[in-house]
Order: C-alpha cells, then sequence, then structure tokens
C-alpha cells in the first residue's frame, strides 16, 4: 500500500479493529440474515438489499425464502412469478439476474455455489462488493466487502479529501481495507464497518461520542450534529426529464395489457402499452394511438385523471394515462386482452400500481355491462 493511503498510524488501526469488533458484539442489530449466513440466503439478501431500505427488504427476504426455500426452486420458477414477487421494490433488472444466476447454479454448476468472490463475479447481478460479502460472510475468504457505508467510514476516518466518486479517492479506501481488514474473521469486520455506518457514521450527524473508532478518527468531529464535509463527491448525474403516456384501452370488462423487453427501464414487466412523448418538460398532447394498436380500432375517450410524477434514479417522468375504447376490430398483434382483475395479478410497474384499483372502477363503472 502506498504511503499517502494511511493517514493513521499502523498501531492505532489495529487497535481501532479490535475496538470495532468489540462494539459490534455488543451493539449488532438482531437481522435475521446474521442468524445462520448461507450462501443462498446471505445472495438473496445482498440483492434484495440493494437501494432498499431495511424493513421493505426484510419482508421480501422472508417472502422470497417462504416461496422459494432454495435455489433450485428459484430457478425452476417461471420469470413473471419472480417479478411479481419483486414488485414495489424497483430496479427489476436485480430480479431478472437472479433468475439468471439461479438457473445456472441449479443447471451448469448442478447446485454447487460459487466458492469465493471470484467465482461469484461471474454470476449475472452480482458486482464487487456483492462477491465479497457472500465469500467472506459465508466462506471466511479474506476480501473488504465496500459499499456506500463502507466509503463514507473510511474516508472520514482517514480523513480522506478526495471525490470518493473518483479513482484517487476509491483507490485509498480500497488499499486500506484491504490492509485493515481482520485476517480471522474478514465477514464480521466487513459487516462491523457497514453496521458502523449504518447506526453511527450516518450521511448525517454521525454520533461519534458513540464511535469505537473516535479516538483514531481523522474527521472533524467538532462538528457533530451537522452534516460533515466528507465524504466529498465529485458530482452527480444530471436528472433527465420525459413524459409518458400509458394507452389505456379498455372495454370496461378488459384491458390490453403488453409485456416490456427485458433491457431497459421496467424490463419484462407488463404495462399499458406507453410511448414517450416528449423529452422536456411539456406534452405534445393529444396523443396518437400507439402503431400497433390500429387507429383504426380504438376511439380517444380522453386522458384520465390527472397527470403524475414518478421519479427513477436519473429520471423524472410525468406520467398520464390516455383512455382508448376498442372497435369489434380491435385484434392487436402482441400483448394480452384480459380481465381487469387478472390482469392486476401480472407483475407491472410501481407507477401503475398505484393507480390500478381507482383506474379499474372507473372502468367498470363506465361499462355497459
Ligand atoms: S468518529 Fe465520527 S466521523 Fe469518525 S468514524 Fe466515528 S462516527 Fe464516523
Amino acid at each position: 500500500m502506498q504511503e499517502k493511503s494511511v493517514m493513521i498510524q499502523k498501531k492505532d488501526w489495529i487497535v481501532g479493529r479490535r475496538l470495532l469488533l468489540e462494539w459490534f458484539e455488543v451493539h449488532q442489530r438482531a437481522l435475521p440474515w446474521r442468524e445462520n449466513p448461507t450462501p443462498y440466503a446471505t445472495w438473496l439478501c445482498e440483492i434484495i438489499m440493494q437501494q432498499t431500505r431495511i424493513d421493505q427488504g426484510l419482508r421480501y427476504w422472508n417472502e422470497f425464502l417462504t416461496i422459494w426455500p432454495d435455489v433450485q426452486r428459484l430457478a425452476a420458477a417461471p420469470l413473471d412469478d419472480i417479478l411479481k414477487a419483486w414488485q414495489g421494490l424497483g430496479y427489476y433488472s436485480r430480479a431478472r439476474n437472479l433468475h439468471r444466476a439461479a438457473r445456472i447454479i441449479a443447471s451448469d454448476r448442478k447446485g454447487k455455489f460459487p466458492t469465493n468472490a471470484a467465482e461469484w463475479r461471474t454470476m449475472p447481478g452480482v458486482g464487487p462488493y456483492t462477491a465479497a460479502a457472500i465469500s467472506s460472510i459465508c466462506l471466511g475468504e479474506r476480501v473488504a466487502a465496500i459499499d456506500g457505508n463502507v466509503l463514507r467510514v473510511i474516508s472520514r476516518l482517514l480523513g480522506i479529501e478526495e471525490p470518493i466518486d473518483r479513482p484517487a479517492g476509491r483507490k485509498q479506501i480500497e488499499a486500506f481495507s484491504d490492509e485493515w481488514l481482520d485476517d480471522i474473521d474478514p465477514g464480521k469486520h466487513n459487516e462491523a464497518v457497514m453496521e458502523l455506518g449504518a447506526t453511527v457514521c450516518t450521511p448525517r450527524a454521525p454520533q461519534c461520542s458513540e464511535c469505537p473508532l473516535a479516538n483514531i478518527c481523522k474527521s472533524d468531529q467538532a462538528n457533530v450534529g451537522s452534516t460533515p464535509s466528507i465524504p466529498r463527491k465529485a458530482g452527480k448525474t444530471k436528472v433527465q426529464n420525459m413524459n409518458l403516456t400509458f394507452h389505456v384501452v379498455t372495454d370496461g370488462q378488459h384491458i390490453w395489457m403488453r409485456q416490456r423487453p427485458e433491457n431497459g427501464v421496467w424490463g419484462g414487466l407488463w404495462e399499458f402499452p406507453s410511448h414517450v412523448e416528449s423529452d422536456g418538460d411539456e406534452y405534445t398532447s393529444p396523443p396518437l394511438p400507439p402503431r400497433e394498436m390500429g387507429a383504426a380500432t380504438v376511439s380517444s375517450q380522453g386522458m384520465w385523471g390527472q397527470s403524475f410524477e414518478h421519479i427513477l434514479s436519473h429520471r423524472r417522468i410525468t406520467c398520464r394515462f390516455w383512455l382508448w375504447k376498442p372497435s369489434a376490430g380491435f385484434h392487436p398483434d402482441e400483448g394480452r386482452w384480459l380481465p381487469w382483475r387478472e390482469a392486476h395479478k401480472l407483475a407491472i410497474p410501481r407507477a401503475l400500481d398505484r393507480f390500478w384499483l381507482d383506474l379499474e372502477k372507473s372502468q367498470s363503472t363506465n361499462s355497459p355491462h
């Protein structure tokens, strides 16, 4: 490791490591996946918990383990069932990759899980952090797991001024984490740093007076109670605005649903066919019927309700529902024509689920049946 990356003395971080592990023994939250960490349950947990609050993720983790208690049953499940169970968690590529990886493990590897972080990284949807977390926690491999919590704790501990989202800052954190990692129980060490970041060294108002590393930390602890200047970030990706129209084709009893392509936003989920009407702030209304519906086979009934915003990581989407009434010649080339209740059992984006019952009710009220 380069001298520059070590801003605290080795004898100090050795003591800090012991204090951290002792603190973890006493203060760690009682989380069910810590009781008996198997590769299957830990892998599920790590994938579900990405970008997810613990209370929300815990519900999904329990449900997945109940429905699919082992990798063979997960691999054998239809993708649609997995997407449905995933509904509400967002970032659906995680669910599709989970399913792909389950099939690789169950079939190609004959049920044998990867045995180290390098093998885990060859699985779909498993990046360096997830591979290191599973491997250190379940297999005792000495490999540092670096997530957002760890980046924050280590950058403050060492007083790293370089942005953590740039290679210079990141490398310093990786180099120190590798050296600092406990030889005897690297999994516990990784969990302890993450736990400290989640509960004490929080993004705003870290509780330095409760921190086992306070005596060696190079951050400005005089600012306790306010947002510290470390970690620094170079910049955020610009949020893109777009306007999306969902085309609701219904005779009151049935609704036309289409499955989105696997790649891209809401990949593999079902929806009312949608089109990006325009990038920017304004709609160019009213919309034209989508080509695949056939302009002659539907008539416009106008917009339903108000437009609403749906926020994704780098997109602010203004959505609207546009109603269409089908004529006798309505036979779209793709998708499904289903009773409303059946259609609601499909895996759908949260943006639709929020309004589904109101929309269904308003349409069945208008139905002549
Ligand atoms: S002393 Fe404060 S800033 Fe330093 S690691 Fe602990 S909680 Fe974070």
